[in-house]
């Protein structure tokens, strides 16, 4: 047999649960619903939590926590029983310090033959709260002097387990047992995944040996020594099936040529861009233009702080890819952002003979029937808009560049059928655009399979904006320095959370603001005017222009505004219950101000009381106006798990490392990555032979080797 057979030999790791003499058919079904375990290798790839240092004892009297489980020294004084509904054994348990109870429900008859008073144990258990002072409910017991003759298991593992599992007695200390078993059925064999020498060059534990001491750890070093070659792995085959499917990409995949900058560009360029590009606009279209003219498809990231003019970078980008006779296409998330983009397009090309055109969920299906011809024969030039692009019905002549707006709303999937719209299947480039910038490791974690652009310059002009907390206390002042504002000619926003599952309330709160504003702003000297999600269109698109040409003083409105306006007289954003929105948000909305000429203000209301959470977003918001600055401190705040979108991305279910705390070995795990996959590409080299045949069953290797 040669080694390749060997290798491809469905391993014992792969053996289906089920097998292990530990697990009946109930216990496999419940273990694979609740954490999603079915194989062996799912098993033993389920970490323990915590640890509990069975070397430690604490004293009675120190006892502090009901959390956690503990281990405590001491001597059986008195036993009762307790007859009632339900028997109750009390045993009264001391050391030096103090005395607690132990109360046991079941097998009172052996554990009252056991626990024998004047003898010494070691109990093990959670301590639980009782009239003030602590008791044991059902602990493990173990003779004092049993337990010091055993040295083994000093580290308990502590594993999670759900509610439905602990009903059926599968916790943590089940599921450890079950954890050991199968490491007898495995027998020692569990093949290496990271080659010798990287083994070597990082004197790593081997994988067999980390799992082992991952799960039963022999001292604390080793489990600290398990613990990073495991988190390496993980980040390192993570970051080598990003390199591999981003050189494959770049070297295999095939994309239109857009050989020429042609009419289209150069006359909008020359002729009709409003003001010069900012240096890193102009970076940003020279990348793009070199990727579209490879022959290889572009996918590329663009990020940029909002307001930094990506909508303009995305137009030039098409506007190459129309000088080559293609089509481009825009989609956004929402029929606001697209109709922004629109809008903003229409009035760019507003001197050329292009058509534009915008396709949503509520385009009319009349005026459908008769897009749809114009976008398959290639009368429309660039079409914008939302979800309703993925449609069946709708097939282009030969889109040539599609741009995806605020990507992370969208799934992996639905980008990729926008892949699939040309009629002779060559996919068009593709440019993703994100106002929400991702911090560099949550980049490289997600997204490091595209090649990524930053717009960091804003255009000139704009003006800090200077970020003020006001408590619910200090209204007054808010509405007397709202009232010099527009005294001085400036406008003003005021908006309200809007968040779905109270929307009703949120509506009432709205109203109740809106009411109390006009109150202290009455007519005829002061206009207001009112947006949320519930208006017709054409009523939110009447109030909007009320807001635009300068009549209205204060727009009270939901987060409808968070995209879609550009006033530059506007120069106050007043956020109601700052301390309701995510860092993001409020970071979006106070880019709705700082437009203009004059210095820009965004107020931070917040009630008189905050968790500390909020009061630190609050400081950073005033703080700081740096994207990049805020999207870091939202993720450290919150976790890489619910920063906006990543959550369904999947990515980041990182098993055991953590792209915060782990920072520099994600470096490292991915300096690495690089050079391995500079060097040999498609990991021919003997020394790859097992990141080859982990890329190959991951299947990022064999996609690409169909597409060349
Ligand atoms: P975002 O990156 O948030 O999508 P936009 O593309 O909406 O930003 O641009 C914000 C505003 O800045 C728009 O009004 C746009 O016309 C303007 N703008 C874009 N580029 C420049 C530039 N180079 N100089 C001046 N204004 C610009
Ligand atoms: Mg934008």
């Amino acid at each position: 047999m040669n080694i390749l057979a060997i290798q491809r030999m469905p391993g014992i790791l792969s053996t289906n649960i089920k097998t292990l003499p530990s697990i009946g058919d109930k216990k496999a079904l419940l273990l694979a619903k609740e954490l999603g375990i079915q194989t062996v290798e799912d098993l033993i790839y389920y970490f323990p939590y915590r640890y509990i240092d069975k070397r430690t004892y604490v004293k009675i009297n120190q006892i502090q926590s009901e959390e956690v489980y503990i281990q405590v020294k001491g001597k059986v004084i008195s036993k009762k029983i307790i007859q009632g509904k339900g028997q109750r054994l009390i045993i009264r348990f001391s050391d030096e310090t103090g005395a607690t109870e132990l109360v046991f429900f079941k097998g009172l008859k052996w554990i009252n033959e056991s626990l024998q008073i004047g003898q010494s144990y070691v109990i093990f258990g959670k301590p639980t709260k009782f009239n003030n002072t602590f008791n044991f409910p059902h602990p493990d017991f173990e003779l004092l002097s049993k337990h010091l003759a055993k040295p083994a298991e000093q580290f308990l593992p502590m594993y999670n387990t759900t509610e439905r599992m602990k009903t059926a007695f599968l916790n943590s200390k089940a599921l450890s047992q079950i954890i050991r078993s199968a490491f007898y059925f495995i027998n020692g064999q569990i093949p290496e995944t990271l080659p010798d020498y990287i083994v070597t060059k990082y004197d790593f534990f081997t994988r067999k040996e980390s799992l082992q001491q991952i799960h039963f750890p022999s001292s604390i070093e080793n489990l600290e020594k398990a613990k990073l070659r495991l988190k390496f792995e993980e980040l390192f085959l993570l970051q080598l099936e990003h390199n591999v499917t981003k050189t494959n990409h770049r070297e295999r995949s095939q994309g239109f040529i857009f050989g020429k900058v042609g009419n289209n560009f150069n006359d909008f360029y020359n002729n009709y861009l409003p003001f010069s590009l900012t240096g890193a606009q102009k970076r940003v279209v020279k990348s793009i233009r070199s990727d579209m003219r490879t022959g290889h498809q572009m996918n590329r990231l663009l990020q940029g702080d909002v307001g930094s003019g990506k909508t303009l970078v995305a137009l030039l980008s098409i506007l190459i890819a129309l000088d080559n006779g293609f089509q481009g296409a825009i989609m956004a998330p929402t029929e606001i952002l697209a109709a922004q983009h629109y809008n903003s397009i229409k009035s760019f090309l507003k001197e050329m003979s292009l058509n534009v055109t915008l396709l949503t969920g509520s385009t009319k299906q009349s005026e459908r029937k008769k897009i749809l011809p114009l976008i398959a024969d290639g009368t429309i030039d660039i079409i914008i808009g939302t979800h309703a692009l993925l449609e069946e019905t709708v097939v282009f002549k030969n889109l040539g560049l599609a741009v995806i707006d605020e990507q992370h709303r969208f799934g992996v999937q639905q980008r990729s059928r926008l892949w699939k719209k040309n009629p002779d299947s060559i996919p068009p480039h593709i440019l993703v655009m994100t106002a929400t910038p991702i911090p560099r490791t949550l980049a490289m974690t997600l997204y490091g399979d595209l090649e990524t652009s930053v717009i960091d310059e804003l255009p000139p002009g704009r003006k800090s904006i200077q970020t003020v907390h006001f408590y619910e206390k200090s209204r007054q002042r808010l509405f007397d320095f709202m009232r010099s504002e527009i005294a001085s000619g400036r406008q003003i926003y005021v908006v309200y959370p809007l968040i779905e599952e109270s929307e009703k309330l949120d509506l009432l709160d709205l109203k109740n603001g809106y009411d109390a504003i006009e109150r202290s702003f009455p007519l005829p000297d002061y206009h207001i005017g009112m947006v949320h999600g519930k208006l017709k269109p054409e009523d939110k698109e009447y109030e909007m222009n009320l807001f635009k040409q300068g009549i209205t003083n204060i727009l009270v409105a939901t987060t409808v505004i968070e995209v879609g306006v550009d006033v530059p007289n506007a120069s106050v954003m007043v956020i109601e219950n700052a301390e309701r929105f995510g860092l993001s948000q409020l970071h979006q909305l106070r880019g709705r101000v700082g437009r203009g000429a004059s210095k820009s203000f965004c107020i931070l209301m917040t009630s008189d009381k905050l968790s500390s959470d909020a009061r630190t977003r609050i400081s950073i918001m005033c703080q700081t106006n740096d994207g990049f600055a805020i999207s870091e401190a939202d993720l450290r705040l919150r976790g890489p798990g619910d920063i906006s979108g990543t959550a369904q991305s999947g990515i980041l279910n990182l098993r055991i490392a953590d792209i915060i705390k782990d920072e520099p070995l994600l470096k490292e795990a991915s300096r690495l990555a690089e050079f391995i996959v500079s060097r040999d590409p498609q990991l021919l080299y003997p020394d790859n032979a097992l990141l080859r045949k982990y890329l190959l069953s991951k299947k990022s290797l064999q996609d690409y080797s169909q597409i060349s």
